[in-house]
């Protein structure tokens, strides 16, 4: 009996899944070695165990609290696939905001005095703070990046079946931007998140004349202070390292702005 794969989104652009979809090369020799047994964008199968369970998104309300927790109960791994399940992503910038406010900022005034008056939108108030999956229930790995890239889902899964481990160095953006000889953005007055991020992407965005912004997320034992003080250094202002902290690391505790 082949392993059973089952793909689980929560709050999510679904972009991480399409990137796998989009690989049907990965799809072909995945197909070949396991049972895919749920997968919203692709089939409407579903099944009582899983022995992998990869999971898209972030977790928002007492509901997904819930799914994700009866989600973990029926896995032997569950893996948290992209970033919006590893760190939070951009949507747990909304912890930093009243929910009040932050219903104005996207539906406007009068949506919001409607939530606040017609106490049919209170239970709305529940997703007032806005979690990775490893905040709610145990992670066994992490699969890196906004989207993740296909070769190291196909990786990790090939290891997972085969009852090994992949190898995913610690090195930070900034190995891999040098080895790419980019002229580095910080000469240039631009925050940039690479001396703390976990590589592995190539230092794709400065390799294409952006910054890094982080979205593998930090380097275990990252040095935050030291990376405050190369910004400083660097003319750069605290308040732009802290709203780059909260682009995708939102849900992290560098986000705090501690
Ligand atoms: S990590 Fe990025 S690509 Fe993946 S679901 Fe979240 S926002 Fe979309
Ligand atoms: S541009 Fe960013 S990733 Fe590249 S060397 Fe400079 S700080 Fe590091
Ligand atoms: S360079 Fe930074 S932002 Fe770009 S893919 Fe790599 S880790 Fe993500």
């Amino acid at each position: 009996m082949k392993p059973r794969v089952a793909f689980f989104d929560f709050a999510s652009c679904e972009g991480c899944q399409l990137a796998i979809l989009n690989c049907e090369d990965i799809l072909l020799d995945i197909l070949g070695l396991v049972d895919i047994v749920e997968f919203r964008e692709a089939i409407s199968d579903t099944s009582p165990r899983y022995d992998v369970a990869f999971i898209e998104g972030s977790i928002n309300r007492e509901i997904d609290m819930e799914r994700i927790r009866e989600i973990r109960a029926r896995s032997t791994y569950l893996v948290a696939m992209g970033a919006c399940a590893c760190m939070g992503n951009v949507q747990a910038r909304s912890n930093f905001i009243a929910p009040a406010e932050n219903y104005k900022a996207v539906y406007g005034e009068e949506a919001r005095n409607r939530v606040q008056t017609d106490e049919t939108y209170w239970p709305l108030w529940s997703h007032t703070r806005v979690r990775s999956i490893k905040q709610v229930v145990p992670v066994d790995f992490e699969l890196r990046g906004c989207p993740v890239q296909p070769a190291e889902f196909l990786a990790l899964t090939k290891a997972l079946i085969t009852g090994s481990l992949p190898y995913y160095p610690a090195n930070a953006v900034c190995v891999e931007c040098k080895k790419n000889e980019n002229e580095c953005v910080l000469a240039q007055g631009r925050t940039c998140m690479g001396p703390i991020t976990f590589g592995g992407c190539n230092s794709v965005c400065v390799n294409g004349g952006h910054v890094c912004d982080g979205c593998r997320g930090l380097l275990p034992h990252a040095n935050i202070q030291a990376h405050r003080d190369l910004m400083r250094e660097h003319g750069i202002s605290d308040d732009l390292v802290l709203n780059r902290y909260r682009l995708f690391c939102s849900g992290e505790e560098i986000g705090k702005g501690a």
